[in-house]
């Protein structure tokens, strides 16, 4: 099982707290778009024998680009690599580019599931935010796009905004519900170094929330979608009746995965690189035929600490017969895992470590204790 996630460098406006590789400047969204099929080529070299059961476009905004330019770089996957029939096509998207024409075009495409940027229902916190769209835009993204027919839509939205009372933060949560996506991303603010939104709030022109208020509100997040019949299956994702993205279940369940684009990531589990995160180094790169890639290969101790990191934040845990594999731990490490299932943190099987509803609160902090460092 692997996947291929391409990634496209441009949005419409800078979003104030976001610090993900783009550009507002369009003018070589072609030329992009040549450069990504190209690398899509280079890598076909190396990355033989695959049969991608995902393809991701992340961004950025990749709902920026036109009908053309995305089938081209469906074309493009599919003329390179194998892929699979029942194919999971992801679109990422803003709610303004979702027109019904768009929507009919991309359906048109190939493109299965949907992932619309909704992040707030309320103007006044889009605004701050420096989102390109409105409210009212989120709401009518998914009506038309249920209206087309597109039965996989995944919503995401942010808790952890200035000003945000838990009340309003439940009302979000009622308003995401009842358009009944079957899937939601729900993500904490953070405040990244060199964004606007670090800007104010070291200026004390805006104050996030506390830790404290953080908390309730993902536990008012857990607790309201689970009523609501969604299933928490990783820490920050939900969805209904096992609609799992399976782009991002294949990522955190350690599968291959390919990256295409400027600061794209790639993981063939032995090696990762990451592509350079500058449209015009990738773009002459590519030109020259050269990847722009750093490589690390990685210890077993890398991988074991890496499928700790990401398995605990799942409903599946991690696989000890797959981690053992990689490093035989001390009886120290099994005190500590020990210690934790006594206070009910985590559930420790002959498979697996899985955390508990009360372990998912400290996950970061339970992995850091649980990581095992080379000598
Ligand atoms: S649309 Fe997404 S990637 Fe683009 S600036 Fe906003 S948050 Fe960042």
């Amino acid at each position: 099982m692997s996947g291929c996630y391409i990634h496209i460098p441009f949005c419409a406006q800078k979003c104030s707290y976001c610090d993900f590789h783009f550009s507002t400047n369009h003018a070589y969204q072609d030329e992009m778009v040549d450069a990504l099929c190209a690398e899509l080529a280079i890598r076909s070299t190396t990355w033989t024998n695959e049969n991608f059961q995902t393809i991701y476009f992340g961004g950025g905004t990749p709902s920026i680009l036109t009908s053309v330019q995305l089938q081209k770089l469906i074309d493009c996957v599919k003329s390179n690599y194998q892929v699979s029939d029942s194919v999971e096509i992801t679109l990422e998207c803003n709610p303004d580019d979702c027109s019904p024409a768009h929507l009919i075009a991309w359906k048109e495409l190939g493109v299965n599931r949907l992932s619309i940027g909704i992040q707030s229902f309320h103007d006044h916190q889009l605004e701050w935010m420096n989102r390109s769209h409105k409210a009212a835009d989120g709401l009518n993204a998914v009506l038309h796009a249920k209206e087309v027919g597109f039965d996989e839509l995944s919503l995401d939205i942010m808790y952890g905004l200035p000003g945000m009372t838990l009340e309003e933060w439940k009302e979000q949560l009622f308003g995401i519900i009842a358009l009944a996506p079957e899937h939601i991303s729900a993500y904490c603010l953070t405040v990244e170094q060199k964004t606007a939104l670090s800007k104010w709030v070291k200026e004390g022109k805006l104050t996030v929330s506390s830790n404290e208020q953080q908390s309730e509100q993902f536990e008012a997040l857990v607790t309201t979608l689970k009523s609501a019949g969604y299933e928490q299956y990783e820490i920050s994702n939900f969805a209904r009746e096992g609609k799992y993205s399976r782009h991002n279940t294949s990522y955190w369940k350690g599968a291959k995965y390919l990256g295409i684009g400027p600061s794209a990531h790639g993981f063939d589990q032995t090696k990762r690189y990451w592509n350079q995160a500058n449209n015009k180094v990738y773009l002459n790169e590519i030109k020259q035929g050269r990847l722009p890639e750093t490589v690390e290969i990685l210890s077993p101790f890398d991988r074991f600490n890496e499928a700790i990191m990401i398995g605990l934040r799942t409903k599946w845990g991690v696989s000890t017969t797959q981690l053992f594999k990689l490093v035989s731990p001390d009886p120290e490490w099994f005190q500590i895992v020990k210690d934790y299932e006594d206070k009910h943190l985590l559930i420790q099987t002959e498979e697996n470590i899985v955390l508990t509803e009360a372990g998912r609160l400290l996950a970061d902090a339970i992995a850091s204790d649980l990581f095992i460092l080379e000598n």
